[in-house]
């Protein structure tokens, strides 16, 4: 497939991008400290090298009271701007474009000094804003102005105006959280008043050329939220008074419709953004769950928008771009939408990086240099710790061997797939086996390789994996009881009514795998969460449609704990609510008595009991497989990864890390 509406150059202001990608601004943890600054050059040049058209940095802010959190990311002062000439130089000296995003937090700042249009605190932060005064207002639409005329001066090409997600502005904008009575509240009119002052003043201030994309929220999916009246009215009035490019926000963080993760449908918001276009002049560009090049391709063939942005895609892979330019869409490291290294580690205070892509934010400490020692490596297992430590290894130049006991490559990626609205992790396994060919390492599968077979290698990679864990159970023999692998594989079809032990990320999966029908045709996502057309239903928002769950689940676990806090931060709620739309009953602090013909016996509370089901799914974690390696010895050459080396909390992000790096130490 060609690309041809993809990476064909458009002009926005004075600046003529090369191509149609655009990398949509993600904090990462590295814009907030002055002596981080030699590694977001580094990571942002990488992406320009890679053939990216602009590149949008992650938010500034204004002011000190638009901080995300204490001692956050600005841009207030010309020696801040004179510093970023680091990151605009090294993004310039790859023939890239990049813009720098204002954003003000406001009642999503986690400090006790956040403002807002009104004093209402938000429901996923801890600290109540002040209302600014009116003088206030006034002051932060001239502090975005200034921090877009320091962005130029640090040699930016454009900005972005973070206008959506729920951000200052659009607290702003939204009756929900604009009770305010003076010139910035009232009327629809007024609250619209604060984004187009911020917008003429810093058109005003940067000239006409200079490219102002701005971030519109076209959904807001909260209740109060913006009719698409309003949000049209604002888009004209914005285009009119100096908004170079519209970009696409859907949904304020507060919103309890889930947006970007895996489970959402590629391209679910494309037709919002469609609309958009067929209202203003200006270029419009789609964002969120977008993520292969031929579905970028699609929409802006469709004519439904001019840019595409994508900003975790660039963070699993950095030549996206020079990829599916070279006729290579193959060979892409697609992102799975997981978040589970890049916006739950921002949102846990840690450095942002990429599950499947450990350089990501380590592109100056995590290097894959080459080699020409040949040195020969077996790796043992094709799991994600032994596909990333064969991809990686042969990429530096190693001869490598992959052994792989059985017919195929994946390991428990093979089953995550399965899972609904987690299809995409197919896309993995298809870049592993890709790389694995194009980089000619020799793949043996269905072969158990013994101590014997890997004698003559330099190295040898164990990451021979996991096994179910089967717990100390009585009646763990009856034939009522299931494996999660089998259950998803189908080995043994799961009856009407089930029980799953073990409530970690697998029971939660298996539960709602279980209780999903996959003959549904009339599957309607978007309906199943309440979202409608924004032209009926303020901020897009809706009565959701009731799930029919095909099976009766009860999930169980021993911790007293409410089931599923352990899961990602960025998604566990929309896996909890998932949960509770399929009618799975959610049991916690049960102790396992036994299992026979009636059923599970369990005790809760002092009180036995019985589920009278037809099967017991076991979820209760893996232990590691390490037969091998016990043969091989911790000496010498051999090295232990992945969910061999550590079962406990076993999960694929620290074993593609894990066989990265040792690939890079080889
Ligand atoms: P897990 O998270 O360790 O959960 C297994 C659960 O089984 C434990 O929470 C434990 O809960 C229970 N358990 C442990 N030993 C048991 C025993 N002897 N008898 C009965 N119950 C026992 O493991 P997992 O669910 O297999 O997930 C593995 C990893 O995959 C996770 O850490 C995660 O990284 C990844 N993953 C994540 C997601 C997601 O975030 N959506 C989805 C799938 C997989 P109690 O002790 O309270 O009973
Ligand atoms: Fe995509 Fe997951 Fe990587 Fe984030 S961590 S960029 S969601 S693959």
């Amino acid at each position: 497939m060609t690309y041809d509406h993809l990476l064909s150059p458009l002009t926005i202001g004075d600046l003529t991008l090369r191509n149609r990608v655009v990398m949509g601004s993600m904090h990462t943890g590295l814009e907030d400290r002055r002596h981080d600054l030699p590694k977001l050059a580094a990571y942002f040049a990488e992406r320009a090298r890679g053939g990216t058209g602009l590149i949008i940095t992650g938010g500034y802010a204004p002011n000190k009271r638009g901080w995300l959190k204490p001692f956050a990311s600005e841009l207030t002062t010309r020696l801040q701007a004179m510093r970023h000439r680091e990151v605009t130089d090294a993004v310039h000296a790859e023939d890239g474009a990049i813009a720098l995003q204002v954003l003000h937090a406001g009642r999503y700042g986690y400090t006790p000094f956040s403002v807002s249009a009104s004093a209402k605190k938000s429901p996923i932060t801890p600290f109540k804003p002040s209302a600014l005064s009116t003088r206030g207002v006034d002051r932060t639409a001239t502090d975005f102005a200034e921090s877009v005329a320091l962005a130029k001066k640090a040699g930016y090409d454009a900005v972005e105006i973070m206008g959506s997600e729920g951000y200052l502005i659009n607290q702003f904008l939204a009756s929900r959280t604009n009770d305010r009575t003076d010139r910035w509240g009232g009327t629809a009119e007024k609250r619209m008043r604060f984004p187009l002052e911020i917008v003429r003043r810093s058109r005003e201030l940067v000239g006409d050329g200079f490219p102002i994309v701005y971030r519109i929220s076209l959904l807001d999916l909260v209740e109060d939220g913006q009719t698409w009246d309003e949000v049209t009215t604002l888009a004209l009035a914005l285009q009119d008074a100096g908004v170079t490019v519209f970009n696409t926000g859907i949904g304020w963080h507060e919103a309890r419709v889930p947006t970007i993760i895996t489970q959402v449908p590629r391209g679910a918001w494309r037709s919002a953004t469609a609309r958009l276009k067929g209202v203003v002049d200006v270029p419009v560009c789609a964002s969120n769950r977008i993520n292969t090049p031929s579905l970028a391709e699609d929409i802006l063939a469709a004519g439904e928008a001019d840019l595409v942005s994508m900003a975790r895609p660039l963070l699993a892979d950095p030549e996206f771009v020079a990829k599916a330019a070279a006729g290579r869409a193959d060979e892409i490291n697609t992102c799975i939408a997981c978040n589970q290294a890049c916006l739950d580690h921002v949102f846990k205070n840690k450095k942002a990086s990429c599950l499947l892509n450990p350089r990501a934010c380590n592109e100056t400490t995590l290097v894959l240099a080459p080699t020409r020692t040949r040195k020969t490596v077996a790796v043992v297992g094709g799991g994600p710790a032994g596909l990333a430590a064969a991809v990686s290894a042969a990429e530096r130049g190693l001869a490598v061997t992959l052994f792989e006991k059985s017919a195929e490559l994946g390991g428990q990626f093979r089953l995550a797939m399965q899972i609904p609205g987690k299809e995409d992790f197919a896309e993995t396994l298809r870049y592993y086996r890709r790389r694995l060919e194009v980089l000619g390492v020799e793949v043996r599968l269905g072969v158990e390789a013994s101590a014997a077979d890997l004698a003559s290698y330099d190295d040898v990679v164990v990451a021979t994996g996991v096994a179910p864990r089967v717990p100390a159970l009585d009646g763990i023999d009856h034939p009522k009881v299931v494996s999660y692998p089998d259950a998803i594989n189908g080995t043994v079809p799961v009856g009407k009514k089930v029980a799953v032990i073990g409530a970690g990320g697998i029971g939660v999966d298996v539960s709602h795998f279980l209780t999903h029908d996959p003959s549904d045709t009339d599957y309607d996502w978007m309906a199943h969460w309440g979202v409608g057309d924004p032209t009926l239903h303020p901020g897009g928002l809706t009565e959701p449609k009731p799930r029919t769950p095909i099976r009766e689940v009860t999930l169980l676990q021993r911790k007293t704990t409410p089931i599923g806090i352990g899961l990602g931060k960025t998604s566990g709620w929309a896996h909890r609510s998932v949960l509770k739309q399929s009618g799975v009953k959610l049991i916690s602090g049960v102790t396992y008595d036994r299992v026979d013909d009636a059923g599970l016996h369990i005790t809760v509370d002092g009180t036995p009991q019985v589920l009278h089901v037809d099967h017991v799914v076991i979820c209760a974690g893996q232990e590691s497989v390490r037969d091998l390696y016990d043969v091989l010895g911790e000496a010498g050459n051999a090295h232990l990864i992945g969910g061999a080396d550590i079962a406990a909390e076993l999960d694929a992000k620290r074993a593609i890390d894990q066989g990265t790096r040792l690939a890079a130490a080889l």
